[in-house]
């Protein structure tokens, strides 16, 4: 039987790579996609995105429950049951994994179950990805073009290791036993999800950053704006911390570091999440067969995601310089897919990609901060809402946060939004939708908002830049 030469293989099937794979097939590519793990996904679906979500629910649930007397309903003794709040999660993810094995039989995708690895340049126009099948079996693939789509790793600080105790994403999420305290190392939207998840379910939680601020890839406002709300949460942060160190002991471990005033500070928890960033997982994937550099280990693409090695790319939480986000990893597995299909696309526009950090209370963002705004020379002019005047947080109880609007002040031109409060990633979709049409103040100010919704925050967040908000 004359061998198969795919149009493309996909090394990864997370956000990114199932993605692609999906839409090069809907355009008629023969399609395969290779991952390493038993269940398709990725950290997204497995590790990351949905089952912390999950938890945020139930965390959202329960933190009403508490308060279930002021929305005019009587519960007696609501009890947390761990076992069910991880049942639940698992089931989430079971639902989607089916679904994504669905979606590769309808879309005639071919599924390997194995480490996939480069093999080098392309022979005569086919490139050759050796896989190491989970029964131990090899298998050689070749194809036209291939996508590389491996994803990423938990960063462990140096030293150490994760076990039962010092704890990733990855031990977290399966933890058999609500922790009565917890130490979070790293405040970006690992760290904070997780101490809310945890402050919300009882845990007593403690933040060490190294940085000044909280959240510090966000606008300066909303770093502060978070720090009040955790603090008033009873999340004990610690800002610009040094020299941290985990000491394990019988009871959890003792967690010791340098203050900000240069103190030595300790605390004892139960558990302690290490969450300092992600890891390109692009080792023994075979790029020292191929033109590929990798630039401390990550894969530089140019906007149509290819790499140096010819008909090789590389899409997702590998790629330097764009965000480790799963939709920022599966719009550029659109791109890819379009491209090799020959159809329109258009590059992954780093400026447009809104951040989501899913924690109480939500933040969401898109386009730039007012520092980054100024350092680029703009004339920035400001408009900040508070929820305070928006009827629908009123009735969702959720009255803290802003929305902020970072303008120019020259031709109107909305450079970025700043969202803390209820909802703010679901609504920052509008706000992105505005900044991909170039839209002015002006123009958003004329768009019809719903009533009462929070999305109305908007109306008078972006009114607000010609100090017109009317409901404050
Ligand atoms: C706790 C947590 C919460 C997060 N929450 C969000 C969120 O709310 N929103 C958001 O946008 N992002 C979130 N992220 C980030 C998001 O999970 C990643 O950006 C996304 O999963 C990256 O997608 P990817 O496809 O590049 O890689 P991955 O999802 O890591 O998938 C890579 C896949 O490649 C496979 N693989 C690896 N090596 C090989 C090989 N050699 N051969 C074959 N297969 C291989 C792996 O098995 C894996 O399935 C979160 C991350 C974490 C850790």
């Amino acid at each position: 039987m004359a061998e198969t030469i795919f149009d493309v293989a996909v090394v990864g099937g997370g956000p990114a790579g199932y993605t692609c794979a999906i839409r090069a097939a809907q355009f008629g590519l023969k399609v395969a996609l290779i991952d390493a793990n038993d269940r398709l996904g990725g950290t997204c679906l497995l590790w990351g995105c949905i089952p912390t979500k999950a938890m945020l629910f139930t965390a959202e649930i329960w933190d009403h429950l508490k308060h279930a007397d002021r929305y005019g309903i009587d519960v007696s003794d609501p009890k947390l049951n761990w076992k069910n709040v991880l049942a639940r999660k698992d089931d989430v993810i079971t639902r989607h994994t089916k679904g994504l094995d669905f979606l590769m039989k309808k879309n005639k995708i071919t599924t390997f179950k194995g480490f996939g690895r480069l093999t080098g340049g392309a022979k005569d126009g086919v490139h050759s990805v050796d896989v190491k099948l989970a029964d131990g079996t090899a298998e050689s693939i070749k194809a036209k073009k291939v996508v590389l789509a491996t994803g990423s790793d938990a960063r462990m600080l140096s030293g150490y290791q994760a076990d039962e105790t010092v704890l990733t994403n990855y031990e977290i999420l399966k933890i058999v036993e609500m922790p009565k305290s917890l130490v979070v190392i790293g405040s970006g939207a690992v760290g904070v999800e997780f101490a809310s998840i945890f402050k919300s379910f009882g845990a007593e939680v403690t933040i060490l950053e190294v940085l000044p601020r909280v959240v510090p890839v966000e606008d300066e406002e909303i770093s502060k704006e978070l720090l009040r709300q955790f603090k008033k949460r009873g999340i004990d942060v610690n800002l610009s911390v040094k020299d941290t160190k985990i000491e394990k002991n019988a009871d959890g471990a003792l967690v010791s570091w340098t203050d900000a005033n240069g103190k030595p500070q300790s605390k004892q928890a139960e558990k302690v999440l290490v969450a300092v960033g992600r890891a390109p997982r692009t080792a023994g994937i075979g790029l020292d067969k191929t033109k590929i550099v990798p630039d401390r280990g990550f894969i530089m693409t140019n906007e149509w995601m290819e790499t140096t090695e010819p008909g090789v790319f590389a899409i997702g939480d590998i790629v330097g310089g764009l965000p480790q986000l799963a939709h920022v990893g599966s719009m550029a597995g659109l791109v890819v897919a379009a491209r090799l299909a020959g159809k329109f696309a258009k590059p992954v526009n780093r400026s447009r990609v809104p951040g989501c950090t899913y924690c109480d209370p939500q933040i969401a963002s898109v386009g730039l901060t007012e520092a980054q705004a100024k350092e680029k020379g703009y004339q920035v002019k400001v408009g900040k809402f508070p929820f305070v005047g928006n009827s629908k947080a009123t009735i969702l109880d959720a009255h803290d946060g802003f929305v902020k609007v970072v303008s120019d002040a020259k031709y109107g031109e909305i450079l970025g939004v700043h969202i803390i409060g209820p909802y703010a990633t679901e609504i920052i979709a509008e706000c992105v939708t505005a900044l991909e049409l170039e839209a002015t103040v002006e123009e958003m100010m004329f768009t019809i908002h719903a009533h009462p919704t929070v999305a109305e925050a908007l109306l008078d967040g972006f009114s607000s830049v010609e100090g017109l908000a009317v409901n404050v």
